[in-house]
């Protein structure tokens, strides 16, 4: 093996080692086993001789599931108002029942796609979580600060991730159950003021988009987790060789920030706690954060996501990486809104410079592996990690100066 220091493949295979270490087995939010890779990744830091690495505990969501099951089941109530009400109280008040369940139901997902805190969210089970903070200090004095962003915690394997073509019904019925909670309000409304039998059937082909989304909600933590190798033990190994190699050729006057967080899968809680303590510190540095990176021929940065509501790249920060990225044939995706989300968004909500990179295959809307049982280390391509690995060196080398 080269252990050349400027050697991108030398890195790549380090990223590979530790994504094997990590991805032996499912890390789910706030559980043990995400504690078992945050205290990995701390030794690891520690390993390489970095001062200043801390570990820093938060309460977080254990499950997205449940929250789903939460607003999918208060959006059935409001289904079940209209059908089931209407006879014993008549269509207005059964209407404003209705509308009251559709209303905290659109409230909560609005505030939760917005990464706020939102009402019944402590009926939710939360438990213990951690971050792994590092900072690596460049040569010189700090003109500026960047911080590269990996996620530890892996997400159930749901069943819905298990093939392609489930995952493309996935994306169309998340799409119809975030949307069709607000769809329903005018539908029922219509229906009520027309008495037009169409708006009712609407509302009921509405309701069963929502029981699904209920029941899969309710069922979910019954699986397994994904062992997570490309999501997300291939961004944490990358960061971490990345780190080794900031190590040995440390930067001129950027200050390097390493964050791996948790509950990034059940709605990024632990970069709100990132940015609760040190949001102040890093309210002008430059977020680089890395999802599924370990698989595919083609590099791609977030140009706009979120569900309910779409955030853009900042152009500076686009400007930046589309020059790095040109000899990486480094291209846009858009995100469809889903349900799925990044850390980078949740930065992008909060007024934060951020890019979010992936891998995946050309020609293909699918991103390898995504929370599937097979997301195995295996299947890790070295190629790919290397990619990365140039990529990031160059977009650092260019920041610095
Ligand atoms: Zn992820």
């Amino acid at each position: 093996m080269n252990t050349d220091s400027t050697d991108p493949t030398h890195f790549a295979q380090r990223a590979l080692s530790h994504a094997q270490n990590l991805a032996k087995d499912g890390r789910g939010s706030a559980t043990a086993s995400e504690r078992q890779a945050a205290e990995y990744t701390q030794a690891q830091l520690m390993l390489l001789g970095i001062e200043d690495v801390r570990m820093q505990p938060f309460q977080g969501l254990r499950s997205i599931w449940l929250f789903f099951a939460l607003t999918f089941g208060l959006a059935l109530v409001g289904h079940a108002a209209f059908w089931l009400l209407r006879r014993p109280m008549g269509d207005l008040p059964a209407l404003l029942v209705s509308l009251a369940a559709f209303s905290l139901s659109g409230y909560l997902l609005w505030r939760k796609f917005t990464f706020r805190d939102f009402p019944l969210r402590t009926t939710l089970p939360h438990a213990s979580s951690q971050n792994v903070i590092a900072v690596i200090p460049p040569v010189g004095e700090v003109k500026r600060r960047l911080v590269l962003v990996a996620h530890l915690d892996s997400h159930r394997a749901v069943f819905w991730f298990a093939t392609n073509f489930l995952v493309m019904l996935f994306a169309i019925s998340g799409i119809v159950c975030i949307y069709g909670v607000f769809l329903a309000i005018p539908v029922y409304v219509l229906a009520v003021l027309t008495h037009w039998q169409v708006f009712a059937w609407l509302g009921l082909a509405l309701a069963f988009f929502h029981f699904l989304g209920w029941f899969t909600g309710i069922t979910a933590d019954l699986g397994r987790y994904s062992p997570g190798a490309n999501d997300n033990a291939s961004a944490v190994g990358s960061v971490l060789a990345l780190a080794e190699r900031l190590k040995a050729q440390p930067l001129q006057n950027t200050e390097i920030w390493l964050a791996f967080t948790g509950c990034e899968e059940s709605g990024c809680d632990g970069m709100l706690a990132l940015l609760k303590e040190h949001g102040g510190t890093l309210k002008d540095a430059l977020f680089v954060d890395f999802e599924l990176v370990g698989i595919g021929d083609s590099l791609s940065y977030i140009q706009e996501e979120g569900n309910l509501h779409r955030q853009t790249i900042l152009p500076a920060v686009e400007a930046l990486v589309k020059e790095v990225g040109e000899p990486y044939g480094l291209h846009p995706v858009r995100t469809p809104p889903v349900g799925a989300f990044t850390e980078g968004g949740t930065l992008w909500e909060y007024g934060y410079k951020a890019v979010c990179f992936s891998a995946h295959y050309q020609g293909s809307p699918i991103l390898p592996e995504w929370h599937r049982l097979t997301d195995t280390p295996d299947r890790l391509q070295v190629t790919t990690l290397e990619r990365v690995q140039a990529l990031t060196w160059d977009l650092l080398q260019r920041f610095d100066q």
